[in-house]
């Protein structure tokens, strides 16, 4: 089912758009704030946004342009003033789609339907093309910067990410803590070498069922890591 994320501060409207695309089908939260529906849009957790312009704390123009920076979902703007949509299309922030208050329900979620459905087609289309690594239970699309541990997505820090996806593409292969932190951090080993064993440790948390018995990432005492296969 997919999750649509409204970011509304007049309740009656944001309660009409969830009651009808809830009857679609669809699995919606509001935030009635800037702030609030920023931190969620970038939370990873929705499909589609619905967000309108004026908001108290960070505006729709702001959310726009910093979710567009990071993600991929759609965005549906909306607002009261037809001057405002103009100004949002020639700003170009990459909002997929505009509407100008009052709508009626129903043309919104024939948009959404129509948007989520596009989206479908471009990311599948994108996924046949990437660079994907699957070992058992965790697939890594290098060109998407994603991962799936067993069939659910989990958020990867840059360095995690970077260190599992060494790690993965040079399985059965020892490298030492100085390795992994030259190759990961891109410095000389003079930094802090037990960031390695906090990248390790987090990464371990987020892909192996027991981390005390790991099935991905072995230690090896005395020498390192090794990416089991
Ligand atoms: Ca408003």
């Amino acid at each position: 089912m997919s999750k649509i994320l409204i970011v509304e501060d007049e309740a009656s409207i944001a309660e009409l758009e969830k009651d009808y695309l809830e009857l679609s089908g669809f699995d919606v939260d509001i935030q009635n704030n800037g702030k609030n529906g920023l931190e969620a849009a970038m939370s990873g957790e929705y499909d589609l946004m619905i967000l309108d312009l004026m908001l108290p704390g960070v505006d729709g123009f702001e959310i726009c342009k910093t979710v567009r920076e990071e993600k991929n979902m759609p965005i549906i703007m909306v607002s009261a003033k037809k001057d405002d949509i103009d100004k949002i299309r020639g700003l170009g922030l990459g909002a997929d789609d505009y509407m100008t208050k009052p709508f009626s329900p129903s043309e919104l979620v024939a948009r959404v339907k129509a948007h989520l459905a596009r989206y479908d087609r471009l990311v599948g289309y994108r996924e046949a093309h990437n660079e994907v690594i699957e070992i058992r239970g965790l697939k890594i699309d290098k060109t998407a910067h994603r991962v799936w541990v067993n069939g659910e997505e989990t958020q990867f820090t840059t360095k995690e990410f970077d260190l599992l996806t060494f790690l993965a593409e040079n399985p059965n292969h020892v490298f030492s803590k100085e390795e992994l932190f030259r190759e990961i951090w891109n410095m000389e080993s003079i930094g802090d070498i037990a960031t390695v064993t906090v990248h390790i440790k987090k990464i371990r948390e987020k892909v192996e069922f027991d981390t005390s018995n790991p099935q991905y990432i072995e230690t090896i005492w005395g020498v390192g890591y090794r990416f089991k296969i």
